[in-house]
């Protein structure tokens, strides 16, 4: 199946997205999709859900969302290979730039207060997977913490050095972490991103120190909000994350390498619901969607109710080697 490249000759359909409204498919490369087993049980027994787009910025494509029957993990297939997804990525994609902004869709800055909270260990070592620019490093670094950075993206690697941050471009495994250990490991934002989730959790696994804490947050596939707005929902971010959890199957991710969920939380992400909300109503044109998104009252409530119903936006689990 190939990426579809939009040709001189061929009229361009204009796309939805966040960043730009209503307007003609930012173009990439001819991509060949990839077929993929159920990146967490290695079935390859789906049943169909949605085609996607590139609702957060625009890019040009239509990206097939599947559910595993065996393990009901939802996941991008055919998806894009690994090795091309760089071409989804602005440049000005917020999190690799130095003063990480609010409009990034993929990570919360919240997420990582999380840390500040499950450290029993005071000041110990730090290693934060996907560390984008650095903020967060930085952040851990100045309450004592020793950081360490990991990331696919060479500009956010250039931003962490140009701020003395250590950190490494690579993906894990991949990146040679020696016998290090770390007491606190992050992922913040990133699980969902992560093409072999087993591998990268199992590796974390065997550089946890004794007693560690690892945190990862991820946009939850079972929200009121992805329920409700289907595939316009901005948190499954296609094509860029591709696997959409839910607490059920972020749980099971952590349990099968080796981690015992010891706390399972949800956050408010009402700007999820307003980008969403916005989303549905240009591509459906419909006048309840436009109201919803205009009124910040009603997807903030949205946001409020999912956290009561554990059914928000956001997931955000902190697990210990088991
Ligand atoms: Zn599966």
């Amino acid at each position: 199946m190939m990426h579809e490249p939009h040709g001189k000759s061929q009229t361009v359909t204009p796309i939805v997205s966040v960043a730009r409204g209503i307007a003609p498919p930012r173009p990439v490369p001819p991509i060949e999709l990839e077929h993929t087993d159920c990146p967490l049980c290695d079935a390859d027994d789906v049943e169909p859900l949605f085609d996607g787009s590139d609702y957060n910025f625009g890019f040009a494509g239509q990206f097939p969302v599947v559910r595993c029957r065996r393990c009901d993990l939802v996941y991008n297939n055919p998806r894009v290979p690994p090795t091309q997804i760089e071409h989804f990525f602005d440049s000005d994609y917020a999190a690799h730039r130095h003063d990480r902004g609010r409009s990034r869709p993929a990570r919360s800055r919240r997420a990582s207060d999380a840390s500040e909270r499950v450290a029993p260990f005071g000041r110990a070592r730090l290693l934060d997977v996907g560390c984008g620019g650095g903020n967060y490093l930085e952040r851990m670094r100045a309450a004592g913490w020793d950081v360490f950075g990991v990331d696919p993206v060479a500009r956010a690697i250039d931003v962490c050095h140009s701020r003395g941050l250590p950190a490494q471009r690579g993906t894990i495994p991949g990146v040679d972490l020696a016998d290090r250990r770390f007491e606190l490991i992050t992922l913040l934002g990133v699980v969902g991103t992560l093409p072999r989730p087993c591998d990268t959790l199992e590796t974390l696994r065997r550089h946890a120190a004794p007693d560690a804490r690892l945190i990862a947050t991820a946009f939850n596939a079972n929200g009121l909000m992805a329920r409700w707005a289907g595939p316009y929902w901005v948190g499954y971010d296609l094509p860029r994350e591709c696997c959409h959890y839910t607490p059920r199957t972020l749980t099971r991710l952590l349990e099968q390498t080796g981690w015992r969920v010891e706390r399972l939380t949800f956050r408010r992400r009402p700007t999820i619901a307003r980008r969403s909300a916005r989303v549905r109503a240009l591509a459906t044109a419909s006048i309840c969607w436009r109201l919803a998104a205009s009124q910040r009252w009603l997807t903030s409530l949205i946001s409020t109710a999912g956290v009561r119903l554990r059914s928000a936006d956001e997931i955000c689990v902190v697990a210990r080697p088991a």
